[in-house]
């Protein structure tokens, strides 16, 4: 028997409830890579999952957990071995599959992810999927052409997960970074992490009606949509991209014209981390490992166990979360 955090609904209220229970091997989900978990962490999604759900989660009980790291116990499958290292994120587990909020997990080999060189089980989950996607938004910002030099980049919800890594990564490549928050008293954590610029999240919350606004930006990874991916795409420099990861402001562009796009030629590249093709998966872990410096990454961990995911998925909802929380499952 082993620890999980376990979230059941009740059939007559249809409320969901989430506790720490014992559960065994017997009742993970049939799969062929049995792996002993290290760690997990704490993202947006998961803060759907651990609740009601939000539509994401398929059966319950159900155990949440988009992201684990740990080592293969059992594998049926000849990619992987006992003893070797794995990170997952993605891939609809912890949704639609079970996930890594338990002390064993049994996925699909194709789900899993040889752990990184430099990295360790630990820091593999201070990144997640949060990191893992502000590596991909970075890398397609690149991809179209973006290079240090040309302005600053701006970062919106910096202060939560993927704006942290986001900072940290731009900031380590030379890139000047203004970073965008809700909340002032996060202004010293951000320039520590590397931002050269605070932009308040009132300053770009307002929808407005104009064609376009003076160029400013270089690049932009935004977390939130709404009203500031509307005010920002007007923003953009000539020829420049946002990469746009997130909906933490809203699901809609709201005042978002076509203007930016047809007389400035500004990109908008929609970021996916879930059903990332494995290599492309690969080159960004192994830019994570050369690319985000230790020493930032560690300033975001809030460390966390099992009994407390009820909370923070709670406060991760309400965008209070600050950084990379890492659960250590054990
Ligand atoms: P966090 O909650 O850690 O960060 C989101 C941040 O957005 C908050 O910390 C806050 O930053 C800001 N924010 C929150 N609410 C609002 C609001 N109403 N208006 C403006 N800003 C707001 O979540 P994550 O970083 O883990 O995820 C961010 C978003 O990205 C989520 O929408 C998530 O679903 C999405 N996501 C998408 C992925 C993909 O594959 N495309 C993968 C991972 C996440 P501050 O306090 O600094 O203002």
């Amino acid at each position: 028997m082993f620890n999980a955090l376990v979230v059941d609904k009740d059939e007559e209220s249809g409320k969901t409830s989430a506790a720490v229970q014992q559960i065994s091997v017997e009742d993970l989900p049939e799969a062929e890579v049995l792996v002993a978990v290290d760690y997990s962490t704490v993202n947006y999604k998961d803060g759907l999952c651990i609740g009601p759900g939000g539509g994401l989660v398929r059966n319950y009980p159900h155990v949440p957990g988009i992201d684990f790291a740990g080592t293969v116990e059992e594998s049926s499958d000849e990619r992987y071995k006992p003893g070797d290292k794995v990170v997952l994120t993605g891939w609809r587990v912890g949704e639609a599959h079970w996930g890594g909020y338990a002390q064993k997990a049994r996925v699909k080999a194709d789900w899993l992810v040889p752990l990184p060189g430099g990295l360790d089980a630990r820091q593999a989950m201070a990144v997640g999927t949060a990191g893992l996607t502000a590596m991909l938004a970075v890398m397609a910002l690149e991809d179209h052409g973006l290079k240090p030099g040309q302005g600053p980049v701006l970062v919106t919800g910096a202060a939560g997960g993927v704006g942290s890594v986001a900072t940290a990564i731009l900031a380590n490549l030379g890139y000047e970074v203004a970073a965008v928050t809700g909340r002032p008293e996060q202004e010293a954590y951000l320039r520590d992490l590397g931002a050269t610029q605070i932009v308040a999240r009132e300053d770009l919350s307002e929808v407005t009606r104009k064609p376009l606004e003076g160029e400013v930006w270089a690049g932009c990874i935004d977390a939130v949509a709404g009203a500031m991916l509307g005010r920002v795409l007007k923003q953009m420099k000539y020829g420049t991209s946002v990469a746009a990861i997130g909906l933490a402001g809203g699901a809609a562009i709201e005042g978002a014209l076509i203007t930016p796009f047809i007389l400035r030629g500004v990109n908008l590249l929609g970021i996916d981390s879930v059903m990332q093709p494995y290599d492309n998966r690969l080159r960004a872990w192994e830019r994570i490992a050369k690319d985000l410096p230790m020493d930032k990454l560690e300033a975001m961990v809030q460390p966390a166990v099992l009994s407390d995911l009820p909370k923070l998925g709670s406060d991760i909802l309400k965008g209070q979360v600050k950084g990379r929380v890492v659960v250590d499952v054990n």
